[in-house]
């Protein structure tokens, strides 16, 4: 008999989680009464870039070993549910702006030669001609990579589906249980001292229509510029902590002419679409990852933040393991045991 799991949350955590599970031959059922990508997974930003390859660490090594696991892993999902989760791995450039930036940029080189396993560079070169940062020289890593944040939540409902998998808006659940129910959860969860687990903090995004579909994402000013492959070029994103509405507003305004600022070949380019959603952000800003302390057969996955999309392979697949094994590959940074066991969550 198969294992069921049921999983509720239907963003990048929830339905990676149920992917990896159904592949795994359990029969899966995920429930979100707003349906698939309703959250913060809904967007259009995609940036899959690595942290600094400098004071490493377990989380980085983390995100290390999902960047370098993305493109089989969403080759996977494309093949099996037949739908485009727009990934595609076309490095990144940042702007080098003065000597201290420089030095740092060399001695990050060094540092991705000796911990990126020879999968991918980071090196200082001249600026290319046309789309760039703005600087006359850049760093280019060839490890960051692009995905559709809304076309991945589809072609893994797809795949889920595929899989034999269900997506509903509601239902009792049944067998082993998995919530990843993003910044809703988070703020629901308490910890020993009754502190919420984490919180929501919001996140503006715009997308152009410009046809850069082979050029690498830029990284400048703090923002993330990803061409994607349907000729549209993706720009965010606001950090709020304090807001009183999910929708755009303003603050989005404030972006779009940073970055045309910093890339002259983006102005005047149409604005097609205005976007907000809502990072699930942990006390430790690190994933959240694990059993539920005190509730026999149920887990959490949840605290993407800023790079949800960037851990979900690998979060996907260390959850299957731990739920449907009990093999706990989990860093210690990301575990749930400082949860209250009296926590009811949502
Ligand atoms: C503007 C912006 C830009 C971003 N850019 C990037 C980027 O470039 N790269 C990157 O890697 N990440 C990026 N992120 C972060 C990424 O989007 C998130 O980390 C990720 O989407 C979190 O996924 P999730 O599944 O945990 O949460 P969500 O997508 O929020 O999903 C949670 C789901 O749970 C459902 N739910 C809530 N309560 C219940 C309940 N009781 N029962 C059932 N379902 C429930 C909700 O309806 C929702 O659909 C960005 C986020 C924003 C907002």
């Amino acid at each position: 008999m198969a294992i069921e799991a049921t999983i509720y949350g239907a963003g990048v955590f929830g339905l990676g989680c149920a992917f990896a599970l159904a592949r795994r031959g359990a029969r899966v059922r995920v429930i979100d009464p707003k349906g698939v990508a309703a959250g913060a997974s809904g967007g259009i930003v995609g940036a899959l870039a690595p942290h600094v390859p400098e004071q490493w660490n377990e989380k980085k090594a983390f995100q290390l070993d999902s960047l370098l696991m993305a493109e089989d892993w969403w080759q996977a999902v494309s093949d099996l549910g037949g739908t485009d989760p727009g990934y595609a791995r076309t490095g990144r450039l940042q702007p080098i702006p003065d000597a201290d930036t420089r030095t740092r940029a060399l001695d990050r080189a060094d540092g991705a030669a000796a911990l990126w396993r020879g999968a991918a560079t980071w090196t200082v070169e001249p600026a290319p001609a046309g789309w760039s940062p703005g600087t006359t020289e850049v760093i280019r890593d060839t490890l960051s990579a692009r995905i559709h944040p809304r076309r991945a939540c589809a072609a893994l409902a797809a795949a889920v589906r595929a899989l034999g998998g269900q997506i509903v808006p509601d239902a009792h659940s049944e067998g082993l249980v998995l919530h990843a129910t993003g910044w809703q959860g988070l703020a629901a969860l308490r910890d020993a001292r009754d502190r919420p687990a984490g919180n929501g903090v919001k996140g503006q995004a715009a997308l152009l229509r410009l046809d850069r579909r082979d050029a690498p994402q830029l990284y400048v000013d703090g923002l993330h510029i990803v061409p994607h492959g349907d000729g549209t070029v993706a720009l965010g994103s606001t950090s709020e902590r304090d807001f009183d509405h999910a929708e755009p507003d303003v603050q989005l305004d404030a972006i779009l002419a940073r970055a045309c600022a910093a890339v002259p070949e983006l102005a005047g380019a149409e604005v097609i679409d205005r976007w907000a959603g809502i990072r699930p952000r942990a006390r430790s800003r690190a994933p959240l990852l694990g059993v539920w302390p005190g509730r026999q057969g149920h887990f959490i996955a949840n605290g993407g933040f800023k790079i949800g999309f960037g851990m979900a392979p690998k979060v996907a697949e260390v959850m299957a393991e731990l739920m449907l094994d009990g093999r706990d590959a989990i860093p210690e940074a990301f575990a749930t045991h400082g949860l209250a066991p009296w926590t009811r969550g949502v």
